[in-house]
């Protein structure tokens, strides 16, 4: 991975990250949620040169849902012809939510692992341990499922080393370098370069950049011989303060400055011969298996008293009922509706700062709310 690549004319892998677990149609109401919709965009980015295609499960509200990917991989397998397909094993569930990703049926061909936690807002922080991250790399490697190694920060691709020698992955490592807010590494054209210069010998990296970072940072990652990842998942806008109208206007824009550099795009083909990706041809846990007893945990708690489902509110309106913030008086965001719903370990009551600050005013009237 070298400006020599670049001169060299290497092909750009280019991954389409449709739908993330961040925003919703909330954000930006041409973002893909639902399987028909996500593989609908899939099959136009597919045709505009994206190989890889990394997707995430949302449920009929638009809310994170692991169990989802199903039907999302079987829509793309059978609207694309031959794009590789990539779940995400990321976000703020837990793990028993998170390796469901490597259960549908087919596997799919690759899966993100998060190489460390990242923080959001003011509460959350995934829970990305190393026995979790170990969990999931074996995982993937029962399947011949081929990991994109998820680096948030520049710390975390030490983790990349360690899985290699405790031999959880193999060469070459398709290290996906984050750049953008939150505990990302910071969105700076020298620190690029910096982490570029560090990667683990045997790599190819690709890079993503959140938002307005988009753009010139993955124009930087071409001239460096790297790879790129664009879409609506880490960028909402095709220009300051315009909504993109699809993943696709944001993939056609990066094709035309890959072309327009002089290197060609790689077909799915050669991304599978540059990444080694071989597929699911040694089995492993199927969808329905029983998990293993470190995988099981907790159920859902109760919910805030002051969450609704409403098609329409906030100057908007949806197709389909939205988790909305009747004291905000606006809809949440999917990342959100998990601490509305107290899922996982969150409880609307330490959690949100709307729900603190609203309770504690001396007007408001509070419903009472089961323990
Ligand atoms: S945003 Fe806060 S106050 Fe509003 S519904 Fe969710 S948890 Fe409750």
């Amino acid at each position: 991975m070298t400006y020599q690549d670049y001169l060299d004319q290497k092909p750009v892998i280019l991954t389409a990250a449709l739908t993330g677990g961040v925003h919703g149609k909330d954000a930006n109401p041409n973002l893909p949620e639902q399987p028909d919709e996500i593989a609908r965009e899939a099959r136009a980015c597919e045709r505009l040169g994206a190989s890889i295609v990394h997707v995430h499960g949302r449920d009929r509200h638009g809310e994170n849902d692991t169990g989802r990917l199903q039907a999302v991989t079987e829509a793309i397998h059978d609207r694309c012809d031959d794009i590789v397909v990539q779940h995400s094993t990321g976000g703020q569930g837990p793990l028993r939510e998170r390796i469901k990703a490597l259960r549908t049926d087919p596997a799919p061909e690759m899966a993100s692992l998060d190489l460390g936690p990242f923080k959001r807002d003011r509460h959350i922080i995934t829970d990305h341990t190393r026995d979790n991250i170990d969990t999931l790399a074996r995982e993937m490697r029962r399947r011949n499922i081929t990991p994109e190694l998820e680096v948030f920060n520049g710390g975390q691709l030490a983790e990349v080393t360690r899985l290699a020698e405790d031999g959880l992955i193999d060469r070459p490592f398709f290290v996906n370098l984050v750049f953008g807010g939150a505990n990302f590494t910071p969105p700076r054209p020298g620190a690029v370069l910096e982490l570029v210069r560090t990667l683990p010998e045997g790599s190819e990296f690709n890079l993503l950049a959140t938002g307005r970072h988009q753009r010139p940072l993955t124009t930087l990652a071409v001239l460096l011989g790297g790879h790129v990842r664009v879409g609506m998942e880490d960028n909402l806008y095709s220009d300051r303060g315009v909504p993109a109208e699809s993943n696709a206007q944001l993939l056609e824009r990066t094709v035309a400055t890959v072309e327009s550099l002089d290197r060609p795009i790689a077909t799915p083909e050669e991304t599978r011969a540059m990444l080694d990706i071989e597929g699911d041809t040694v089995g492993g846990p199927r969808p329905g298996d029983e998990l293993a007893a470190g995988e099981q945990a907790a159920d859902e708690g109760s919910a805030c008293p002051f969450l609704a489902y409403r098609s329409e509110g906030d100057g908007r309106s949806f197709d389909h009922e939205r988790p909305y913030c009747t004291v905000a008086d606006e809809f949440v965001s999917p990342m959100q509706a998990d601490v509305c719903n107290d899922r996982f370990d969150f409880d609307h009551r330490s959690h949100c700062d709307v729900y603190r600050e609203y309770v504690e005013s001396e007007t408001a009237p509070v419903p009472e709310e089961d323990d």
